[in-house]
């Protein structure tokens, strides 16, 4: 069964300020990714929100969005397929349908990469997940927020760990509102793109 039927797919935005050079740095934002996780899907569209508003911007934005339709429509991690998807990443060789596909070819595009995995997770603070020395060392560009390192096998931030992509998993919570945590995401971005 294909993980995502035609009408269901998720969607790829490519947002970028008109002048920005062609080889500028890249922020890859997938959300969705676990169905029963709508704040993050809320991260990344104020962070495209975020994008459209700033008078300036050192780097393009790539949001796939409502990576796992069909586990956002019914409010559950899973996707159709019972996979966990967070839990299936092999990397740029293994891919498992489109979707995967599609993040690799902008991971593995040359150009510098930053991917921001999009979640939520009970508890009263938002984290930062990283996976290892590159995500560790993205620290100082996100400080106030707490980094954890966690890593799981198959999951989006390991998997680009794993292939030298720079990459957090930022874990939104109820605790605390969501645009501040959005504001922190966002500086955090955009001094990585600045940091050149
Ligand atoms: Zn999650």
């Amino acid at each position: 069964m294909p993980s995502h039927t035609q009408e269901n797919a998720p969607h790829h935005a490519i947002i970028r300020k008109p002048g920005l050079a062609a080889d500028a740095p890249i922020v890859v934002v997938v959300t969705g990714q676990h169905g029963n996780e709508p704040m993050g899907l809320e991260l990344g569209w104020q962070m495209a929100a975020a994008y459209k508003m700033a008078e300036t911007c050192r780097f393009e934005l790539r949001l796939f969005g409502g990576a796992n339709p069909w586990g956002l429509r019914h409010l559950l991690r899973e996707m159709e397929d019972g996979r966990d998807m967070n839990a299936t990443w092999g990397g740029p060789d293994a891919c498992r349908d489109d979707l995967e596909r599609e993040v690799w070819s902008v991971l593995r595009s040359g150009r510098r990469v930053l991917l921001l995995d999009m979640h939520s997770q009970s508890g009263t603070l938002p984290l930062a997940y990283y996976d290892g020395p590159l995500g560790q060392a993205l620290e100082p560009l996100f400080r106030s927020l707490p980094f954890v390192c966690k890593p799981k096998a198959g999951c989006l931030t390991g998997a680009c760990e794993a292939h030298g992509v720079e990459a957090l998993t930022i874990e939104a919570t109820s605790g605390q509102p969501l645009g501040l945590l959005s504001q922190v995401v966002w500086k955090g971005a955009s001094q990585w793109a600045e940091r050149g």
